[in-house]
């Protein structure tokens, strides 16, 4: 049986969430701002940011399934090896609006291997945005295959597959309030 063990409890993000916040206000001052949420796992970081950015804002969510970068309780019981990423990542859902000259943060649960995020920022760079600017709630940078740049960094963490606030495994434990590492896979 997997295990939970609490990482970032739900207080600690909820503090870090509202600096990051905050860091987004400052640096967007009397700016509308558009949120774009990777779905489904930045969807519960998306809500509680964009509730601690008083400016005016949009949402709006982009689909993407990454091949081999996760393992699932059928394909990997024994864990580790079966989340390195093979380098192929699906668009599932697009867009609904044009970015085109508007101010986007794109707001994603975790930067692991860099692949996601370095695809889905060429994509909305091509809409010609005003600016794009990352928020990433977690950061692996051990595990790092591509570089890439996120602005608003919530918390940097071992390598170790994490659930909760969001995060799935096999689909499971997103709407866990704490981030856990799932021990025993
Ligand atoms: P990247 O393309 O940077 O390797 O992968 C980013 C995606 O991989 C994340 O959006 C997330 O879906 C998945 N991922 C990477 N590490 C973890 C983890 O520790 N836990 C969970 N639940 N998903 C992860």
């Amino acid at each position: 049986m997997p295990g939970l063990k609490v990482l970032l409890s739900r207080k600690t993000i909820a503090q870090r969430v509202a600096e990051m916040g905050e860091e987004i206000t400052r640096d967007f001052r009397g700016q509308s701002i558009i949120f774009v949420g990777v779905l489904k796992g930045a969807a519960v970081f998306l809500s509680d940011l964009a509730r601690q950015v008083p400016l005016d804002s949009t949402f709006d969510f982009i689909g993407v399934s990454s091949y081999g970068n996760r393992p699932t309780a059928k394909e990997d019981p024994a864990g580790h090896a079966a989340w390195d990423s093979l380098g192929e990542v699906r668009l599932t859902k697009d867009l609904d609006q044009s970015l085109a000259d508007r101010n986007v943060i794109l707001v994603e649960d975790i930067l692991d291997t860099g692949l996601t995020l370095n695809y889905i920022s060429k994509l909305l760079q091509a809409h010609q945005p005003r600016s794009l600017r990352i928020a990433a709630l977690l950061d692996k940078p051990s595990r790092r295959k591509q570089p890439i740049q996120a602005q608003y960094i919530g918390f940097t963490i071992p390598d170790a597959y994490v659930v909760g606030y969001g995060l799935d495994y096999a689909e499971r434990y997103r709407n866990l309030p704490d981030i856990c590492v799932l021990e025993n896979l």
